[in-house]
């Protein structure tokens, strides 16, 4: 969209007097400023980030950005020109401090106030760390959250370096291959029974396994850690099953709580984050809530998903209510994770699975749960087919026999019209 005259501009602006603010310029925020611009809102938007850089993708930190294949203007959602260009103010570097619902007023971190009638909170979500009584706080621990993160990652990073991954979930085994692609020696400790315990099926566990000890990460399952060691910055770490190792970095991915500090201050209703209804709401109707943060209703259960979909959908339709449309926001769940060669690609929920079937045609493997018959999620390594036609029956509730499934030969398409 080019940029608007000054006159047009002017107009526009005594048309509708109305201030949007939208706290959080993450990938949510970004989304739901440009979507209520697309809505036609011709009041004043306002987008505040405690980051000092625009808007970027988080996904890319984790892959292509630490690896080096990936500059960082392809990181960015947009240039930050088309902010301005689209009479954006963007606040950035700034924080939000509290937030008065009854007054309907923000005060920033800088002291500034500003005043909203209709306010979205796009705060994300904040990696957990470990405690400093275990080391959490020495030198050479990272966690994996933002753009500073991945930098001082990047860093740290250098051949022959032994790095130690706390954490099997996908943020650690992506940090793993990362690591293992720079050149680093990487043992990764999971304390679970196996890796991707919480989010994945044993197949899919097996498969990154396999993946990981091939290209020489040292991947311990049932193994935590017990604390870090050093003087100042971290040297050795010893294991739950008391073994030491020496060790120069240490990356840290325990999971992620929702940012609802601001939210619950204000006394918002928090319930596995934000909680937000059909329409994106939060428990005060003049503020809504998307992305990591919030919580939102999925086939009865209140649900909180941490992924790129579920802050582009909810932010889109959060903006159509604010600017006064009746949008209800139906999350479909995808996912997708990137580890050496392997582009593992997720459609659904897998919550309450009571059986996997496994479809192997050549090189590309595809995992699809059941639960009481009924197909809700997809599995998909290297098999971009499979997800998107998996994708397509789970929310047209299509379920195919499973014994069509795992047959090789079977046309995946032709069991769309199952
Ligand atoms: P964020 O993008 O985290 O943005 C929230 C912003 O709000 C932050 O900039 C924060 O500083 C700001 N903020 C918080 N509080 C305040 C305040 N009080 N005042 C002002 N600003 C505030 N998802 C996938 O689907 N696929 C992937 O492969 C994938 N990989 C990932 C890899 C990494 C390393 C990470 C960190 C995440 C990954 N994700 C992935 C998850 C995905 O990036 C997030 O789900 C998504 O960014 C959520 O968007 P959001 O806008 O809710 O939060």
């Amino acid at each position: 969209m080019p940029a608007e005259p000054d006159s047009t501009k002017a107009r526009r602006m005594t048309e509708d007097s109305r201030h949007f603010v939208v706290v959080g310029a993450g990938q949510a925020g970004a989304t739901l400023v440009a979507k209520l611009r697309a809505e036609g809102v011709a009041g004043r938007i306002t987008l505040i980030g405690a980051e000092a850089v625009a808007p970027y993708q988080r996904p890319p930190l984790s892959k292509a950005y630490l690896t080096g294949d990936m500059p960082l203007e392809r990181l960015m959602l947009r240039p930050e020109r088309w902010y301005a260009e689209h009479d954006i103010d963007l606040r950035l570097g700034t924080g939000v401090a509290t937030l008065d619902p009854a007054a309907r007023v923000l005060t920033l971190t800088d002291g500034a106030t500003v005043d909203y009638d209709r306010l979205a909170l796009c705060t994300g979500s904040v990696p957990r760390r470990l405690p400093p009584a275990i080391g959490g706080d020495l030198d050479g621990v990272h966690v994996m959250r933002d753009l500073s993160d991945a930098d001082a990652l990047a860093d740290a990073l250098v051949p022959g370096r032994r790095v130690l991954i706390v954490g099997g979930g996908y943020i650690g085994l992506e940090a793993a291959a990362v690591a293992a692609k720079r050149g680093c020696d990487v043992v990764l400790v999971e304390a679970g029974q196996r890796v991707l315990g919480r989010v994945a099926a044993p197949q899919t566990a097996d498969h990154f396994r396999d993946l990981h000890r091939a290209h020489g990460v040292d991947l311990r399952e049932g193994t935590g850690l017990e604390r870090l060691t050093g003087e100042g910055h971290v040297t050795g770490a010893t294991l739950g099953d008391g073994t030491e190792i020496e060790i120069d970095v240490a990356i840290v991915g325990v999971g992620i709580a929702p940012d609802t500090a601001l939210a619950e201050a204000a006394g918002l209703w928090i319930e596995n984050g934000i909680a937000t209804d059909m329409e994106c709401r939060t428990s005060d109707p003049h503020i809504w809530a998307a992305g990591d943060c919030a919580s939102c209703l999925f086939e009865g259960a209140r649900i909180r998903l941490e992924s790129v979909g579920n802050a582009i959908e909810m932010a889109e339709v959060a903006a159509i209510n604010m600017a006064g449309g009746h949008a209800e926001y139906e999350p479909r769940p995808w996912f997708w994770s990137d580890q050496y060669d392997c582009k593992l690609q997720i459609a659904g929920l897998n919550t309450g699975h009571d059986a996997v079937h496994v479809r192997r045609a050549g090189e590309a493997l595809s995992h699809w749960y059941y639960r009481d018959g009924r197909l809700i999620a997809v599995d998909a390594m290297n098999d971009p087919r499979a997800y998107m036609i998996g994708k397509r029956m789970i929310e047209a509730r299509i379920s195919p026999d499973p014994g069509a499934v795992v047959d090789p030969d079977a046309n995946l398409k032709a069991l769309l019209k199952a």
